[in-house]
């Protein structure tokens, strides 16, 4: 099969944004209210391992808090309605709670998390956002972190975005809505891990995610995040498809998807990434072009734009 590559353009699609990121929109009082709640973790994949004898592993400890959230989010705020990951002990992988969460029309994504660290001393609470240019996201991180220092008495860690951490996250980074992955605390750290594992602590911190939840919906309406454009890196075109179970494309630890550009002679594009930093874009290319495809480059497109649904994984 011949597959040829793109040399002799850099951008692909170039998109003007006409509506910036903290885009805002007012929403009729009387429309549902989607959140999706994703417990992390589950089946077998139990996530951090519990420390002291008895206790439960994160998997346990996030569905419990979750549950609690989804409860107070449904009972006690009008107009909403909670989809969950995963409402049992089982797995799910990354890639079908985001488009789980994308497929649901969720206006929300939380995704709950517990902590580990080596280093038993350390304890407190973070919250995990894709980029601070998400006004949304960074609202109710903020405000969630502030519930968690002023009125669940947790130390605040503060709030943390992909540039912050040095990574994607990637249920943050494939959801279309505003989202926040709360790391509710440290499993390692003994005081902190028996208030999760304890009803108490779980509902403290299920409430105070609750209130803050409230409270930024109270005060933003409802907010939506443009995140139409984004910047992928392009890392092959081809006239005829590419098989994806190829080891070149399965060795790399971020999924290939598959673009079909009509009309052009090389109709099949492969892609890796989506951000919406040009920054972190560039880190991308260069990884790629070190992993062995050196003619990798940046494009910017509208997201979804003739996509098909082949993925490497
Ligand atoms: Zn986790």
């Amino acid at each position: 099969m011949l597959i040829h590559r793109y040399k002799w353009y850099f951008l692909l699609v170039f998109t003007i944004s006409l509506v910036t990121s903290n885009t805002y929109s007012q929403v009729a009082p009387n429309k549902i209210i989607k959140v999706f709640i994703d417990p992390g973790h589950g089946g077998r994949d139990p996530g951090k391992s519990a420390v002291l004898t008895g206790m439960k592993a994160e998997k346990h400890l996030n569905l419990a808090i979750a549950n609690k959230l989804g409860t107070y989010i449904s009972e006690r705020i009008k107009n909403t309605k909670v989809i969950y990951s995963r409402t049992t002990d089982k797995k799910v992988s990354l890639d079908d709670i985001a488009n789980a969460a994308n497929r649901s029309g969720a206006n929300y994504f939380i995704s709950i998390h517990c902590n580990s660290n080596p280093n038993k001393a350390i304890y407190g609470t973070r919250t995990h956002i894709h980029s601070h240019k998400f006004e949304a996201s960074k609202k109710l991180a903020f405000a969630i972190e502030n519930e968690f220092k002023t009125r669940a008495g947790r130390k605040s860690r503060g709030v943390m975005d992909s540039r912050q951490r040095g990574h994607n996250l990637q249920v943050l980074q494939y959801t279309k809505m505003p989202g926040v992955l709360v790391e509710c605390g440290f499993m390692s750290n003994p005081i902190e891990e028996k208030f999760l594992n304890s009803e108490k602590g779980q509902d403290y911190i299920a409430s105070a995610i609750f209130r803050a939840f409230r409270t930024f919906l109270e005060n933003s309406n409802i907010t939506v995040e443009n995140r139409d454009n984004i910047y992928k890196v392009q890392i092959m075109a081809s006239t005829l498809p590419v098989n994806l179970k190829e080891r070149r494309f399965q060795k790399l630890d971020s999924r290939v998807e598959e673009y079909k550009f009509p009309g052009h002679t090389y109709l099949y594009r492969y892609m890796v990434g989506r951000e919406y930093d040009k920054k972190l874009a560039e880190k991308l290319m260069f990884k790629l072009r070190k992993e062995g495809f050196k003619d990798a480059f940046i494009v910017s497109l509208k997201d979804g734009q003739y996509k098909t649904n082949r993925v490497s994984r």
